[in-house]
């Protein structure tokens, strides 16, 4: 089921909340909508569920504009952050109830319930209660419930929220089997970066009730259209610079600490000022060449898989990753790195 949002606004009392958002879902994918708290993520799902009406604009489902069709008709399977099963009705009745409401017969819903716990593998829980499940079990659940009713459109709200560090990484395997499996077409809101650069097939970063950046997890990493998305999506170490050169072949920013050499970009031009940006882990060790900085370790922390240097580059202070280190240097010990010009971020500023 193809989605299309068309200049969608939504105010509550006097704060605008969306801003005339537009963005069409193709069939099958899996969409992230990402962005800091307070950005309308939640909002903009809730439009596309019905549970509220937008002021103006449209969504439609195919050909189909659903603003006049309630929630419960719109074949949408939701999942919440705080999983809101029943404490009183077992796992299968949990998963039965939207079944119930659609009054499926008794043989073709108890099948179903088999059916949908099956895709979650939770078969064996059948007869527990959510208070006997872990916060995992309870959110497969919930999936198992929203899956039940065959809905056209799966709508996630920050559905591993709640989930600590290792059942989220397990859950979000979970998801991405299921996606593959049933090839749904899916909204997955969240603000964790990892989630949706892990699992999206496509992503739109919201700020402020508008789409800063609609693209494939890679490029809103490696090319983020703003500073914000940037910074949004990952950590960076900043310089302002402005643009020397700007060629076919390579951009050339100059910047406090020297001059930086990147590949070429759209729409950049000479004299234009910008944000010169190098992910921690872009830098890496160098003998001499393009794009090196000298450095002096300030700070190392270990945290096991990388080593995060903190270092002093001229009178700024930059973070580097790297990966499985061999060593332990001391702090004041002189480094160079280097970055590849592809890797550099050049942004308006
Ligand atoms: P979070 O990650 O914190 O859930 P979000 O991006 O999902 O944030 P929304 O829940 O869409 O943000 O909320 C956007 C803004 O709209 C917030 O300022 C919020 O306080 C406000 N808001 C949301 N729902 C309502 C409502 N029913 N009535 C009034 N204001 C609301």
């Amino acid at each position: 089921m193809q989605i299309t949002i068309r200049e969608l606004t939504k105010t509550f009392g006097s704060t605008p909340v969306l801003k005339g958002v537009s963005l069409e879902i193709r069939s099958g994918e899996l969409f992230f909508l990402l962005g800091p708290s307070g950005c309308g993520k939640t909002t903009l799902l809730r439009l596309v569920a019905g549970f509220y009406p937008p002021d103006s604009g449209d969504v439609r489902f195919g050909d189909r504009c659903v603003n006049d069709v309630p929630p419960h008709l719109r074949n949408t399977g939701m999942v919440f952050q705080s999983y809101a099963l029943w404490p009183h009705m077992t796992v299968a009745e949990n998963v039965a109830y939207g079944l119930d409401v659609r009054s499926v017969p008794a043989k073709e819903r108890a099948q179903r319930v088999r059916e949908a716990l099956g895709m979650v593998r939770m078969e064996d829980l059948a007869d527990r209660t959510p208070n006997q499940l872990s916060g995992g079990q309870q959110q497969r659940v919930a999936l198992a419930r929203a899956l039940v009713i065959r809905p056209d459109v799966l709508l996630l709200d920050e559905p591993l929220s709640n989930l600590d560090a290792r059942l989220r990484l397990e859950m979000r395997d979970e998801i991405r089997r299921l996606h593959q499996e049933l090839k749904l077409t899916t909204i997955y809101v969240t603000h964790d970066q990892k989630e949706a650069l892990s699992l999206a097939d496509r992503m739109a970063v919201l700020r402020g009730g508008v789409i800063e950046q609609l693209a494939d997890p890679r490029t809103v990493y490696r090319r983020p259209s703003s500073r914000f998305v940037a910074d949004f999506i990952g950590e960076s170490n900043w310089l302002e610079g402005e643009i020397e050169e700007a060629g076919d072949q390579r951009l050339v920013a100059r910047t406090g600490i020297g001059d930086f050499e990147a590949s070429p970009r759209a729409g950049v031009q000479r004299g234009m000022k910008v944000w010169v940006g190098i992910r921690p882990e872009a830098l890496d060790w160098a003998e001499g060449g393009t794009n090196v900085i000298e450095a002096e370790l300030r700070q190392t922390n270990y945290l096991g898989e990388i080593e995060e240097y903190v270092l002093a580059v001229g009178e700024a202070s930059f973070k580097c990753f790297v990966q499985n280190p061999e060593r332990v240097l001391a702090p004041g010990t002189k480094l160079k790195m280097r970055v590849r010009p592809d890797d550099l971020l050049v942004l308006p500023r």
